[in-house]
């Protein structure tokens, strides 16, 4: 079975385990949940950093809470930080760390939305040390800074960056497999099978081992 561990896209593959992301913006406050889920097993849900709002962000959490329980609900994300976006980073860190909490309580992982703020990711991480596991989606940086990232016990995970940059090639060659997860995200052009024939490519093995081996890591999220 392909995994893709974050998209948005509201379509079915029977060979492809998929966690959809929604996001709870201020637009879906007061709608109506299930309508929310839709036809959706398995998704994670979170306030994106680019939709916490100033006015709103007790409501929006309090939906979260609400749905954070749900077996439907696999993982608390995206959530985040992100410097060239979104409100003020400060609001973004009190959001990002009451939606940690959340995770904490029901025990799920957590996927994060992290641009530009790599620092202060690792910086919360050390102070408020979440039991559940972090991934990283969308992973486009450099071999140093994964190494970091998951010397530090992040999850990585990617996408579209991994079929076009050298760099993130490199980056995936140079970590281990224990940590590592693919996606789609809102690209639909890409399939995740073919994220997984590049990363069968890079790593040189078998494409039927690495699915195991990425879905064995799902289900190791869990605690
Ligand atoms: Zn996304």
């Amino acid at each position: 079975m392909f995994l893709d561990i974050h998209n948005h896209s509201q379509t079915f593959d029977a060979n492809i385990k998929k966690v959809f992301n929604l996001d709870i913006t201020v637009s879906t406050l007061g709608e109506d949940l299930e309508h929310f889920f839709g036809e959706n097993e398995s998704v994670s849900v979170g306030i994106h950093p680019w939709s916490v709002s100033e006015d709103s962000f007790f409501e929006q959490l309090e939906v979260l809470e609400y749905l954070a329980g749900d077996s439907r609900v696999k993982a608390i994300g995206e959530i985040g930080l992100d410097k060239l976006n979104g409100p003020d980073l400060k609001l973004q860190e009190e959001v990002f760390l009451k939606q940690i909490r959340v995770a904490e309580v029901v025990k799920k992982p957590i996927i994060v939305h992290c641009v530009k703020s790599f620092n202060e990711l690792i910086a919360i991480k050390k102070v408020v040390r979440p039991k559940v596991p972090m991934v990283i989606h969308g992973f486009n940086r450099k071999v140093d800074l994964a190494k970091e990232l998951t010397q530090k016990g992040f999850f990585l995970s990617f996408g579209r960056a991994l079929m076009e940059s050298d760099l993130v090639k490199e980056a995936l060659r140079n970590i281990s497999l224990d940590q590592v997860f693919f996606e789609t995200d809102d690209d639909k052009a890409l399939v995740v099978s073919e994220v997984y024939e590049m990363a069968a490519d890079i790593l040189k093995i078998n494409i039927e081992e690495l699915k195991d081996k990425i879905y064995q890591n799902y289900l190791e999220l869990y605690l």
